[in-house]
């Protein structure tokens, strides 16, 4: 697939904010960028070598898509994901995703080469130990997929939800090891290749949900903390956010 991957900082002087969010987007893919952790708006305009207008315009937007949060007088962080985001993030990639892989079937052969060659990428990083590379082409993985279903608002959508399931990864993954399981890409792919989408949507549905055991999603002491509203017993317990409607919510 196309990789949000970017010529060097300097070689961006004066262009627009897009380069800058694909840089941010794939540090975060690669774990090199933290939940939580400052973009002062100063220093990544002077790394880009462009305006803070530009930064703001690039921070504004991944805030918008919850993978930047901006904080009155403080400024932008990246998003720390909430174990109820993590689920909510869960719940619609269990949703949208096998809906994907059955649509990529009906995709043009070119497509199924591409999933291929990155299924390819990835076990060459996984034999060869390189954990950052690995982890970063097991999310994109997934978008690669989104475009091989020829949708680019399922593109977006995957870009956004690869994100915070990256940042979830870091904040609560049981092990040291949680990325895509081996084999389950290759096994989806063959599935898209022989034209199988139903196989291909109940192998997504296995994957995401094997994706989702090595988190550890549920609240410390068994239940939510209460928001201040609900606290205060001024709205039902229900997150206005609102999840995929899975039923999967353990309260
Ligand atoms: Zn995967």
């Amino acid at each position: 697939m196309d990789r949000p991957v970017v010529d060097s900082p300097v070689a961006q002087r004066g262009r627009s904010e897009a380069p800058i969010r694909a840089r941010i987007l794939q540090a975060i893919f690669e774990r090199r960028l933290h939940p939580g952790e400052k973009l002062t708006e100063e220093r990544v305009a002077e790394l880009f070598g462009v305006s803070r207008t530009v930064v703001r315009q690039a921070l504004a937007r991944l805030a918008q898509d919850g993978i930047v949060e901006q904080r009155p007088n403080r400024g932008a962080f990246v998003a720390a994901p909430s174990r109820a985001d993590a689920r909510h993030v869960l719940d619609a990639r269990a949703v949208v995703e096998p809906e994907i892989a059955a649509t990529a079937c009906c995709g043009p052969a070119t497509a199924v080469a591409r999933l291929r060659r990155h299924v390819a990428m990835e076990n060459e990083a996984r034999a060869a130990g390189e954990r950052a590379t690995l982890v970063r082409l097991t999310g994109e993985f997934h978008i690669a997929l989104a475009e091989a279903a020829g949708n680019p608002v399922f593109v977006r959508l995957l870009t956004e939800l690869q994100a915070l399931s990256s940042l979830a990864i870091l904040l609560y993954a049981r092990g040291e090891h949680a990325a895509c399981p081996p084999h389950e890409h290759a096994d989806i792919v063959q599935a898209i290749e022989a034209g199988d989408g139903e196989t291909a949507a109940r192998l997504m549905r296995v994957h995401i949900a094997h994706v989702a055991e090595e988190l550890d999603l549920a609240e410390p002491n068994g239940s939510r903390p209460p928001g201040l509203a609900q606290a205060l017993g001024l709205e039902p317990g229900l997150s206005a956010r609102g999840g995929a409607g899975s039923g999967s919510e353990a309260e």
